[in-house]
């Protein structure tokens, strides 16, 4: 199972009672130095951010409560005391989204699933989106991903190789020759084979731009569907090179019978596996590739 993010649970730990207790400003509307503290160490968000947000906020209820008395609307002093807790729900929703902006940079280009919601009454649009799997900076029809969106409790699920199924693997491949492209790890089966752990695998912006150049006839749209059926739903054993020991060789077939190539760098001294080539083989080249390879075995 992959590392999950739950916004209530997340809160239920970084959050202090006493806020909602007590609330988080004194009666001068300054903000209780203890809160601060410990939310800025629980939390990524920094003390000057947290600061700018709550008084962007105390601001704007306190013109709404000028803006009361003057309309001399009566409740207006129920309004500004139902402003402490409206406050300590918007600095929650804040605090939820800028953990999320930090979990999307240590998790960039990775694949999660979204999870369901925790609140009492969760969006029918994101209720669709559950058990989903999507791209870190992808989501719902907007683009947010869970807690990014004002008051989501959705959840994340950060997945690894073993989380997905290798359809669910083949549709998330999205190479990017502008930069490193990320792909999920590879199925356990395989993994077995090469003796190795899970780790992500990557296709780095410099092997795509060499592969593009020792490659001209490989279309660019090629690429994903030959990355995804060789790593995923290899038609043979990962094979391994010859002279390389960490390098090997997948092998998937193609929609018009070709055979697609990956060749991959497992190095356990590495972070990732490393796609290192990229190819297409005819029926005829395959079967001279498997003589040279299985007469050395
Ligand atoms: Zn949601």
């Amino acid at each position: 199972m992959g590392q999950r993010f739950d916004p209530q649970m997340w809160l239920k730990r970084v959050f202090p009672k006493g806020i909602e207790k007590s609330g988080l400003l004194n009666d001068k509307l300054e903000i209780k130095k203890t809160y601060l503290k410990a939310l800025v160490r629980a939390t990524a968000v920094s003390q000057r951010q947290l600061t700018q947000e709550i008084y962007k906020t105390v601001d704007f209820y306190l013109e709404k409560e000028a803006r009361l008395k003057s309309q001399g609307v009566k409740a207006f002093k129920q309004e500004a005391l139902n402003g402490q807790a409206l406050l300590t729900e918007r600095i929650k929703n804040f605090l939820v989204y800028c953990e999320v902006q930090e979990q999307k940079k240590a998790h960039k280009g990775r694949m999660y699933r979204w999870l369901p919601s925790s609140a009492k009454e969760p969006d029918p649009e994101h209720q669709l989106l559950y058990g989903k799997v999507f791209r870190e900076g992808e989501g719902d029809k907007d683009g947010h991903m869970p807690g990014e969106r004002w008051g989501c409790q959705c959840g994340i699920e950060w997945l690894d190789g073993e989380d997905m199924t290798p359809q669910e693997k083949i549709e998330s491949i999205k190479i990017d020759f502008r930069r490193n492209s990320f792909l999920p790890g590879l199925n356990s089966k395989e993994l077995k084979e090469i003796g190795a752990k899970s780790k992500e695998i990557v296709f780095k912006r410099s092997t795509a731009a060499r592969n593009k150049r020792v490659h001209p006839e490989l279309k660019r749209r090629e690429y994903e569907p030959i990355t995804g059926r060789a790593l995923y739903k290899p038609i043979l054993p990962p094979i391994q090179d010859i002279k390389k020991k960490n390098y090997w060789h997948f092998i998937g077939e193609l929609k018009d019978h070709k055979k697609g190539f990956v060749l991959l760098d497992t190095d356990p001294k590495k972070n990732n596996f490393e796609i290192v080539h990229i190819l297409k083989m005819k029926e005829k080249t395959y079967r001279q590739f498997l003589r040279k390879y299985f007469k050395n075995k």
